[in-house]
């Protein structure tokens, strides 16, 4: 198939590393994708992006067919070309935004009408419409529309709306215009692991270049994700990318690679860093308490980012405290380039057999650490 390839590497035990090959770069797994919302990920130029180790970012469809809309960008030459990102970019459907975004949606076996959340015009999104947007956008990986359900949500709530995401599924593979990217499904079924086995075998039926799990990180708590992650993955096919949805923390990373997923997107490093938060192999620290104001050490001695090479902690808390751009800049750098060598440590871990060894090292040194209070 052209434009997409992937290649399983190591295997230990249910953690892996591989190699996604697309039209416009290969993508190292298990890969962290930065969140570039409105096509930009927030407070970075898109080659300070590339320099943490990023090889794909995720943007949303539902952000960029309201502004500036797709027709739009498409007309100027797609998405690369418009955010200036020659590699490879993920665009999801738009069903999660729409459902925690937009105002008075309408859901029906058709699709979904909804008020946008910026000046309430009216819009519609069906499956066909969804690969549509993404296929003008020229995104490398396009997913497909589906139903998230609020949490909680009742089995026979979950199992009417998985059964809905199911026939958006089959549909949107059907509009999928193969431009030379991939398509993928996305697992639902909430906390049932009955529901999730569905959900895949009704994927894998249709076929799907990968799979994503849906519909976690919503409330439930890592417990109940990993026990979902532990009832799905081995269901999923061995020879076919995993990718966990809006996953997530540091340790919820770790966990999912030890249960088998292969590509995380969230927005914590971005929106973090503009708050003042900075995640590190000791915990995450909050710039903002006054125990760093005269620290004159950097925010980790091993990190190769700016913020690191260049500031002290005493520096950052005074441009935290005075609400500086900068300050946004350099922790959202900071927190990219913590998330892509976690990743990148996790792939050495699994590619040498102790992806084990690693997690438990990792969990002991994060949740031991000098962790500030969140604020
Ligand atoms: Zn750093």
């Amino acid at each position: 198939m052209s434009g997409f390839a992937f290649e399983l590497g190591s295997t230990d035990q249910a953690a892996r590393t591989g190699v996604l090959r697309l039209k416009r770069g290969s993508v190292l797994t298990p890969a962290f994708m930065p969140v570039g919302t409105a096509a930009t990920v927030k407070a970075m130029q898109p080659e300070s992006v590339a320099k943490t180790g990023a090889d794909i970012v995720l943007a949303n469809t539902y952000h960029l067919m309201l502004r500036p809309g797709a027709e739009r960008i498409a007309k100027l030459g797609g998405l690369h070309k418009f955010m200036n990102w020659p590699w490879p970019i993920l665009t999801d459907s738009g069903g999660y935004q729409v459902m925690s975004l937009s105002s008075l949606r309408d859901i029906t076996e058709e699709g979904v009408r909804f008020r946008s959340h910026i000046d309430g015009s009216e819009h519609f999104l069906s499956p066909e419409r969804a690969m549509e947007i993404q296929c003008l956008l020229g995104s490398d990986i396009q997913m497909v529309l589906d139903e998230c359900p609020a949490y909680p949500a009742a089995e026979a709530e979950i199992e009417t709306s998985l059964a809905l995401s199911m026939r958006w599924a089959k549909r949107s593979k059907a509009a999928f215009a193969r431009s030379g990217g991939a398509c993928f499904g996305i697992v639902q079924g909430g906390v049932y692991p009955r529901l999730r086995q569905r959900s895949v075998h009704e994927l894998m039926a249709i076929g799907f270049e990968g799979y994503a799990v849906g519909g976690l990180a919503v409330g439930e708590g890592q417990s109940a994700m990993f026990d979902v992650l532990e009832a799905t993955v081995p269901h999923l096919p061995r020879d076919h990318p995993r990718y966990l949805m809006g996953v997530g923390k540091p340790d919820d990373i770790v966990g999912a690679v030890l249960r088998g997923i292969d590509m995380f997107d969230c927005v914590l490093p971005t929106r973090s860093g503009r708050n003042g938060q900075a995640f590190s192999w000791e915990g995450a620290l909050n710039l903002r308490n006054a125990r760093h104001a005269d620290d004159s050490s950097p925010i980790d001695p091993s990190c190769t980012c700016p913020a690191c090479r260049s500031y002290s902690r005493a520096y950052l808390h005074h441009v935290v405290k005075a609400g500086e751009i900068i300050a946004s800049m350099l922790l959202t750098w900071h927190n990219l380039q913590f998330f892509q060598d976690l990743m990148r440590a996790l792939r050495e871990a699994a590619s040498h057999g102790m992806t084990a060894e690693f997690a438990a090292q990792f969990l002991k040194r994060y949740r031991g650490g000098g962790t500030d209070p969140e604020g």
